[in-house]
This record gives C-alpha cells, structure tokens and sequence, in this order.
C-alpha cells in the first residue's frame, strides 16, 4: 500500500533501525521504545489489521513469531523474557494500520497492561 508507513519500510522508501529480515517478515525499532529492547515485527505483506488475518496469509504470523525467537537470542534477552503485544484497531490502541507484533524486554513488565 503506496501510503502505509509500514509498506514504505518494507520497500526502502524510508529506512528502519533494522534488527531483523528475511524473506516474509521485518523487524525493527520502534522510535517510541516502552522498554530497553521495543522492536516491532511485521509481515512484509500489507495486511491492515489482525481482523484481516484469513487462510491465506494466517502462516506469516507464524513466521513472525519465528522471526521473535531469532530477535530475542540475538539480543540477549530469551531467558530473562519478554512480552510479545499485538494491538487491533481502536480499543486495541492501534495506530499504524500494517499489523505488526511488539516485542518487549530488558525491564520487568507490568500485568495486567493498561
Ligand atoms: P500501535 O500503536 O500498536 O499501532 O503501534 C505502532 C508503533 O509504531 C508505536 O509503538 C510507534 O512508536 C511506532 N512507530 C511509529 N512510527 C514509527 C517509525 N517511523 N519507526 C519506528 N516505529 C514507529
Ligand atoms: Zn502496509
């Protein structure tokens, strides 16, 4: 989608503080970090929002779990752990609408979250 900031990261038209690609997914920091390590994982497929999820494209949420397993071995941070958040639409809090999973670490996390 030609006006979907994350699809402009996706093709290079703006660049993200990488952390992670492969062929489906991308991952990246979050300019707004809520914690030591805040990277947001996204499929490389436009898809708006978890609503949009279907057969078709159900597999790149898997991949971007994998994609999680890599990330937090890489960083350091799969033993101590992490939060995974994904947020859909405006109870959710989403505000970029290209899905996307948070990925939280390096400090103790609150439960419930707000
Ligand atoms: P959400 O509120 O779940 O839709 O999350 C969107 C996230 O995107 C927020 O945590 C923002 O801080 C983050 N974000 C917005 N613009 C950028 C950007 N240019 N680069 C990295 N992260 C961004
Ligand atoms: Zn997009």
């Amino acid at each position: 989608m030609s006006d979907c900031l994350f699809c402009k990261m996706v093709s290079g038209e703006i660049a993200p503080d990488k952390v992670y690609e492969d062929k489906d997914v991308l991952a990246f920091r979050d300019v707004n970090p809520q914690a030591p390590l805040h990277v947001l994982v996204i499929p490389k497929a436009h898809i708006t929002t978890l609503n949009d999820v279907d057969e078709a494209n159900a597999a790149l949420l898997g991949k971007m779990y994998h994609a999680v397993k890599k990330i937090t071995q890489q960083e350091g941070v799969a033993e101590d752990g992490f939060r995974t958040v994904m947020n859909c639409n405006q109870d959710g809090g989403q505000t970029v609408f290209h899905i996307h999973l948070h990925l939280l670490a390096g400090r103790a996390l609150q439960w419930p979250p707000g």
